[in-house]
């Protein structure tokens, strides 16, 4: 009788595990995916959100960060905690990601075996949105047959330089030989067309030995994205068309969604209850009397410097950086966060005395709020994704000054091939620092200013109703909520 019909089985309510490698940069997009995520919803109840941070991150976000008033309102996100491995008091740096990296590996099972577990308050997570750093979530998602989406918070043409290791290498292009090697073209990367110097290659491939760990770590999660659902870029087609289509070839299923500031921007309902203000995602706490110091500056007459949350200056860098941006004689708003330098008995008396004139200092700044000021007219940067695509977003030009990783490729992007900036890279002493900024602030103003109000418009399309990014964005969230089931 059809009383003793079995039930067809509840569908599962979608989840989303959100799963970021504990870095500010990472940190912050995968936030700000999260946040659009719920914006883009018709009803919270659609998705549970799970945001998995570190403990260590977690602590530094609810003191610095809006976080908790911003996702308060929605019920069904939450955050989870996982353990990096080192203790409270170690300073998180370059030099120990490969170290939490790997405690990550060991524990990340069973945090989501944990998450697995019946329980009352939350159903299973139906799918994983991963860093792409980290290809350990597309095997324990293969364990528990959660489909895996990786998030690669970087570009994409450095994405796809990291692809491309494994055939330079074959072809001999790697390992460079030392520094007379620098300058060399490669021709393994497809579609950089001759753009590309081995000194533009990411960082990780400044070394002489092919089995360094880092650079094989590297090479290895990358390639290992292929394997997942579908890879998230913070970027958009207009600017990285090219190059994506390259790795469409390897990785079919590309969601641009980016520049996600903007994008978030442009999703907010009319009467958002949202705060007006720029979000803060911040694992430092941000020190706002330098927006206050702005607002007294003239139009597009302050140079704007900050290195990012993880690079470290050596002594003689800082000191030529100092003379470099006193001795250019402009407006600075420069962010020297206290472990970005070994001690601060390095400001001398003469950037002191310029700081006092026509200066600012501070820790940490609202870096979005700042580059959207109107008095800033420049940004000195160290090229991580994150501040080249707000910088990009809020149409302010570049000087380039690549520390590690990615940044070697971005800014030899934003130099060559976007024009929105200058390129300083492996260069550091006061007199090339005090010319670049000449050209930005004046020579190069011009042509520069056109380019990147060019790229901002074209981000703003991106993200605006019917662009490519808001209809991946779309495209992304049925095939989240179609993994429900
Ligand atoms: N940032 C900030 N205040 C600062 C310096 C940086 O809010 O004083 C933010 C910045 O807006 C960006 C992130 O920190 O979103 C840095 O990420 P990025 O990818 O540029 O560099 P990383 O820190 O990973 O080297």
């Amino acid at each position: 009788s059809p009383s003793l019909q079995p039930e067809a089985p509840a569908r599962a309510l979608p989840h989303v595990v959100i799963f970021p490698f504990p870095i500010q940069g990472h940190v912050n997009s995968m936030l700000k995916l999260a946040e659009l995520l719920i914006l883009c919803l018709q009803r919270d109840d659609d998705l549970r959100i799970t945001f998995l941070n570190s403990e260590h991150n977690h602590n530094r976000l609810l003191h610095c960060s809006d976080v908790t008033s911003r996702f308060s309102n929605h019920p069904t996100f939450r955050f989870k905690t996982i353990p990096d491995g080192l203790p409270s008091e170690t300073a998180r740096s370059k030099d120990n990601l490969l170290e939490v990296f790997n405690n990550l590996k060991l524990r990340a099972r069973d945090v989501l075996a944990e998450l697995m577990a019946p329980s009352d308050d939350q159903p299973p997570p139906t799918c994983i949105i991963a860093d792409g750093f980290m290809s350990f979530m597309i095997d324990a998602g293969e364990e528990f047959g959660l489909p895996v989406v990786m998030f690669r918070t970087i570009s994409a043409c450095c994405f796809w330089a990291y692809f491309c290791i494994p055939r330079l290498i074959e072809a001999g292009e790697l390992p460079i030989q030392g520094n007379q090697d620098m300058d060399r073209i490669v021709t393994s990367v497809p579609g950089t067309d001759g753009l590309l110097r081995c000194r533009d290659l990411p960082g990780f491939c400044r070394v002489a030995d092919l089995s360094d760990p880092q650079l094989q770590n590297i090479t290895l999660q990358t390639s290992q994205t292929t394997r997942a659902q579908g890879l998230i870029l913070n970027t958009f087609e207009a600017l990285e068309g090219p190059i994506l289509n390259q790795i469409r070839a390897h990785c079919a299923n590309i969601y641009t969604v980016g520049p996600l500031n903007a994008h978030l921007k442009s999703r907010l309902p009319a009467a958002s209850q949202f705060p007006i203000r720029q979000s803060s995602n911040s694992l430092w706490e941000e020190d706002r009397s330098c927006l206050i110091w702005l607002d007294k500056q003239p139009v597009r007459s302050v140079v704007y410097v900050s290195f990012g949350s993880l690079a470290v200056l050596e002594r003689e860098e800082l000191t030529e950086f100092g003379h470099g941006i006193v001795n250019s004689n402009y407006r600075f708003l420069w962010v020297l966060r206290p472990d970005s330098v070994g001690s601060h008995d390095h400001i001398d008396a003469e950037l002191q005395a310029a700081t006092e004139e026509r200066g600012c200092i501070v820790e940490w700044a609202p870096q979005e709020e700042v580059l959207a000021h109107p008095a800033i007219g420049g940004f000195l940067t160290h090229s991580g994704w994150n501040s080249t695509i707000e910088s990009i977003t809020a149409g302010v030009p570049m000087v380039c000054w690549p520390y590690f990783a990615d940044q070697q490729v971005n800014s030899r992007f934003v130099s060559e091939a976007w024009k929105v900036g200058l390129d300083m890279k492996d260069r550091c002493d006061r007199t090339v620092v005090k010319t670049m900024i000449n050209d930005l602030m004046v020579e190069k103003r011009d042509d520069l200013s056109r380019s990147v109000f060019a790229k901002a418009n074209q981000a703003k399309e991106a993200v605006s109703v019917g662009g490519s990014s808001w209809d991946n964005m779309n495209r992304l969230i049925e095939n989240i909520l179609s993994m429900g089931g």
